[in-house]
């Protein structure tokens, strides 16, 4: 089964050279995108992140959010590639990994804040362990 290409939306880029660097990762990666993801949402942060590149996942909304960071343009093409297939891990990983937070960790922040915490931070670390095994191994073709 193939799928339609989404629609994207660009916000916030004032350079035209970066918004093409964003574009140009995207399509080299558009393959992990799952079938429900309709838009594409993409917005130049400006501010310095603690990465180059992060993602909101709204599937309510039948789209996703990526928010880029200035570390991304300073990176190669290749590392370009690999933080949006990164972010495309996590959204391909979303059903689960949102289940998680908000059906098993969520409920006890206030209940069992210690616990809360430790969950947090473990579930955190594994999942992004996972999620860039399979973006370094995703290498579109
Ligand atoms: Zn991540």
């Amino acid at each position: 089964m193939t799928h339609t290409e989404p629609d994207y939306e660009f916000n916030y880029f004032t350079n035209d050279a970066h918004r093409a660097q964003v574009k140009e990762a995207i399509d080299s990666a558009v393959a992990l995108l799952p079938w429900w993801v309709r838009r594409v949402i993409v917005q130049d942060q400006g501010l310095n992140g603690d990465a180059a590149m992060s993602v909101s996942v709204q599937p309510n909304y039948r789209h996703i959010v990526l928010s880029v960071y200035p570390g991304f343009y300073d990176s190669t093409e290749q590392e370009r590639a690999r933080y949006v297939r990164h972010e495309l891990c996590h959204v391909l990983l979303a059903p689960l990994t949102e289940w998680v937070r908000e059906r098993l960790i969520a409920p006890l922040e206030y209940a069992e804040p210690r616990l809360y915490e430790y969950l947090q931070q473990e579930f955190i670390a594994r999942l992004e362990c996972v999620t860039e095994d399979l973006a370094i191994g995703r290498v579109a073709k």
